[in-house]
């Protein structure tokens, strides 16, 4: 256990979803990261009380006259690499000031890649912290302290971490209760496990024509068990072309075992 999760007693218990999931998110650019969350659907999630997020600039932690944060890297090289000390200072006062810091989230590109399934464990949780890195990173130790898991969203290489928490935060929220007004959109999306961790079948509104171009007619049909087959079997399709890596650990039916073989083939 590190001392910050000692300090922090059992504050990281799992919350009962009806609570406020507190979010912190610890960064040098605040302002890129507050208007976002104020719109939308987490901008609901806020006024409904259903995440609090608090936002705070570790900068403000920093020692001198010019409050740098960052130094350079021991053992040479390029760039500049963000001190353990101001970030730390500021995870320590948000305890002292009585917020539940939860899971402690670093943002790196060389963490484990965030999936559906990270934004559905760590929906459930009362609390959870955000370090959005600059520069090259910071100081690895922070991470021996203070930080419980480490997030990639990606194989590439963002300026900052902010984005990266923005994207992680926006896939919990919309998953809490109370925040979408129709709960079973979340429910059964791309990714989701209801969903059968499948991509999701496509999608049409009115008109019932455009450009030529017609929905299909099944969608039409009002007969709601030929819709649900059409839809699994266009995941599956839609799944198998496009990223037939996930249907490895999928229940297929002999039938749709044969379809993505015929689809493999080219058929
Ligand atoms: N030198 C680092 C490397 O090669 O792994 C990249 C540093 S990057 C320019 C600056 C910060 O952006 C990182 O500390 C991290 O917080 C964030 N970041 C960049 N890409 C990211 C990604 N794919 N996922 C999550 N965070 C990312």
């Amino acid at each position: 256990m590190s001392s910050l999760q000692a300090q922090q007693g059992n504050s990281t218990q799992e919350a009962s979803h009806q609570d406020t999931q507190s979010l912190n998110i610890l960064t040098l650019f605040p302002d890129a990261v507050t208007p976002y969350f104020n719109i939308g659907v987490t901008g609901r999630a806020i006024d409904r009380k259903v995440i609090d997020l608090h936002c705070v600039n570790f900068r403000d932690y920093a020692e001198g006259n010019y409050k740098a944060v960052d130094d350079l890297p021991f053992g040479g090289g390029a760039g500049m690499v963000i001190q353990a000390e101001p970030v730390a200072r500021a995870l320590d006062d948000l305890v002292e000031k009585g917020r539940n810091l939860g899971t402690v989230i670093m943002m790196a590109p060389t963490g484990k890649v965030f999936t559906q399934a990270d934004a559905e464990r760590l929906s459930q949780k009362s609390a959870l912290t955000f370090i959005c890195g600059r520069y090259e990173g910071i100081d690895a130790r922070l991470n021996i302290e203070y930080v419980n898991e480490v997030f990639s969203i990606g194989d590439y290489i963002l300026s900052g971490g902010e984005l990266a928490a923005m994207v992680m935060i926006d896939a919990i929220a919309r998953l809490k209760p109370g925040v979408l007004n129709n709960a079973e959109s979340a429910t059964y999306e791309s990714h989701s496990a209801k969903s059968g961790a499948l991509l999701e079948h496509p999608h049409y509104t009115r008109p019932a024509t455009w450009r030529g171009h017609s929905v299909p007619s099944v969608l039409m049909s009002g007969h709601h068990a030929r819709i649900q087959t059409w839809r699994r079997e266009e995941s599956l399709k839609t799944t198998a072309r496009v990223r037939p890596e996930l249907l490895e650990n999928i229940d297929l039916t002999p039938e749709e075992r044969s379809m993505i073989e015929q689809i493999r083939r080219g058929e």
